[in-house]
């Protein structure tokens, strides 16, 4: 007995191209088609491989670690990724610190 075509679709993605979410930072870099992960800035036309949307976040924000410092990329564009890289290390922060103080502090 084979049950077959009851149709269970399974998410077969593709697995090329990285999920683009609505994170404004996709308005500066290309996705390169056919690498998995890779994306290319607008400005400097760097490669940046792996290391996800934030490597391309540090390299437009000029923050030197994994990617270079982009050299052509406007104050602005700059700036505005220096504030999406600083709201994620809040947001870690801040659930590490709500791990930390669950139970004391009901109203002070
Ligand atoms: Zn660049």
């Amino acid at each position: 007995m084979n049950t077959s075509g009851s149709g269970t679709a399974t998410g077969d993605s593709i697995g090329s191209v990285p999920s683009k979410t609505d994170d404004p930072v996709w308005a500066h870099c290309l996705i390169v088609p056919g690498k998995r992960n890779q994306t290319k800035c607008l400005y400097c036309y760097k490669f940046i491989q792996g290391g996800g949307i934030t490597r391309l976040k540090e390299h437009l924000a000029g923050i030197k670690g994994n990617v270079g410092a982009c050299k052509k990329v406007s104050a602005d564009v700059k700036w505005q990724m220096q504030q999406l890289l600083s709201k994620i290390r809040k947001g870690k922060e801040k659930r590490k610190r709500l791990g930390d103080m669950v139970g004391s502090q009901c109203g002070s």
